[in-house]
């Protein structure tokens, strides 16, 4: 009965873990959660960012998918939201990247940005 027991201990453990894995994209083709690090200010619609560690979260509001950016390891935390259309399909190498655009003084106004192995990304 002992050996019994130990394989359904070992069976819910190696089940949870495999959740643990599949939880890493949400059905839109998306984590819920990443972290990045801005080398530079990053303009995220009406907020400056400042250089530093993010963590970006991926949060629906009823339909509306809302990307939220939060500081880490800084004594002012900066956050910022953005709401994005939609996450869109992406085909390509499903490596990270982060799209900007110029725009009056500052040089990195987000435009759009997709995560490794995600097979969406999010157009601002
Ligand atoms: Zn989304």
């Amino acid at each position: 009965m002992r050996g019994i027991k130990v394989v359904a201990v070992v069976s819910i453990f190696l089940l949870s873990v495999a959740v643990l894995l599949n939880a890493g994209q949400n059905k839109f083709g998306v984590a819920d959660e990443q972290k990045t690090v801005f080398s530079h200010s990053v303009q995220v619609g009406e907020t400056l960012l400042p250089k530093g560690e993010y963590k970006i979260r991926h949060t629906m509001e009823g339909a509306v998918h809302v990307m939220v950016f939060t500081q880490l390891k800084a004594s002012n935390l900066a956050t910022a939201a953005r709401e994005v259309p939609d996450c869109v399909r992406r085909k390509e190498d499903r490596e990270t990247y982060f799209g900007y655009q110029k725009s009056g003084t500052n040089d990195y106004l987000l435009q759009e940005m997709a995560f490794k192995r995600d097979t969406a990304k999010h157009v601002f």
